[in-house]
């Protein structure tokens, strides 16, 4: 199999408008498309996300960043052909705090972005995510699967919300036509998370490096399988570039299952720490086991991760590290 390097995105004066660009995923996309001559809108409340993500790109010509919260419609000039749907708070730590709040900008948000994508005739990729298998009672998972998702539980908000965007998605294609594309991302980490939303990776390195104890929740025996941001980007890409016909939901996560007991020890290792290892209560809903079936984004779109697990971590430590050496205000907005 050959895997596709090259994103025939169309380069003419229509801009690509990234909803939730602010944000640790998408001010990586908006690098991206930027470098490769786009110009880009990127729309958010920043709630999660942060101007620090962005700012080098705010005097860049290509670039036109909106503080937008989606659940309002949007409103945008110029022509738009490609729309990026990433507005929404990812880790559980910030999805639960507004839990009402997730669930509108999952619901009012995607019908909002939807009803722009009808209006400038462009096609959307909509962010969603592995959480709609809920805990899965299959491994690893692929599209067909259904899910396992507890409609009334602490995840629900973000869970059932990324559910019925998928919904509105499907039902916006086949009532009006609209071009769509499904991502279900898996876990991703890398550079520009949030040292405090909570996620494991950041809080994993971050309390390393301070020499603070190594929290794992429960034994520490449950998976997941981590993508390094760059990964991600280059699949979201290819999958908002490929043919018409090719709407997903289409995984896109690295198959490398690992535990999160062995994630500490790695981030231990390359970050020459010896913070204990402290074992708190798992949090209710927490999926046992985690890890994509990407034969779809095989198959139709030439895409899996290339960047190794050590790699990524390495690359993820040096970032905190370097925030850490200069005293950098917490990304907290
Ligand atoms: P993030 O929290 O860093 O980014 C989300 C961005 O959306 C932030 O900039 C935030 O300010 C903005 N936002 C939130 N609500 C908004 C609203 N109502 N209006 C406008 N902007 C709003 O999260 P991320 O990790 O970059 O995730 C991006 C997308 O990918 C999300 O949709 C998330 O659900 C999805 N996803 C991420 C992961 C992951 O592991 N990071 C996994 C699965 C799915
Ligand atoms: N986790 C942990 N310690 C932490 C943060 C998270 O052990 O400090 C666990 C969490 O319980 C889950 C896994 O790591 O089993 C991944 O958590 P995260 O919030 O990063 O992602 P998600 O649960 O949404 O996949």
């Amino acid at each position: 199999m050959t895997f596709q390097t090259r994103i025939n995105a169309p380069r003419s004066g229509s801009a690509v408008l990234i909803a939730g660009g602010a944000g640790f995923i998408g001010s990586h996309l908006c690098d991206a498309l930027l470098q490769r001559g786009h110009r880009v809108i990127c729309v958010d409340n920043l709630f999660t996300g942060t101007t620090d993500n962005i700012r080098p790109l705010l005097n860049h010509p290509n670039f036109h960043f909106i503080e937008h919260d989606v659940r309002e419609p949007l409103e945008i000039d110029e022509d738009v052909n490609r729309i990026y749907s990433l507005a929404c708070p990812a880790s559980p730590r910030h999805y639960q705090k507004d839990p009402i709040g997730t669930m509108k900008t999952c619901v009012i948000g995607t019908l909002n972005i939807l009803e722009l994508a009808r209006q400038k005739g462009a096609r959307v990729l909509q962010a969603s995510t592995s959480e709609v298998y809920g805990d899965p009672e299959i491994h690893p998972q692929p599209e067909s699967y259904l899910g396992n998702v507890n409609p009334i539980g602490p995840r629900a908000c973000y869970d059932e919300g990324k559910r019925a965007a998928e919904t509105l998605m499907f039902d916006y294609h086949r009532m009006y036509g609209v071009e769509i594309k499904i991502a279900r991302i898996f876990n991703t980490y890398g550079p520009r998370m949030l040292e405090n939303d909570g996620r494991v990776v950041s809080n994993f390195i971050v309390q390393a490096l301070r020499g603070e104890p190594i929290t794992i929740y429960g034994r520490g025996t449950q998976t997941r399988s981590f993508c390094f941001v760059e990964d991600l980007v280059r699949g979201l890409q290819l999958l908002m570039e490929s043919p018409a016909s090719v709407t997903g939901p289409c995984n896109l996560g690295n198959p490398h299952e690992v535990t999160i007991e062995a994630i500490a020890r790695e981030v231990l290792s390359y970050t020459h720490s010896d913070s204990p290892l402290r074992f708190e209560a798992l949090p209710k809903d927490d999926p046992k086991r985690r890890k994509p079936v990407i034969e779809t984004a095989e198959r139709s779109l030439g895409w899996r991760p290339r960047v190794p697990l050590k790699d990524g971590l390495q690359a993820t430590i040096a970032y905190f590290a370097l925030r850490i050496a200069t005293d950098a205000p917490a990304l907290v907005p």
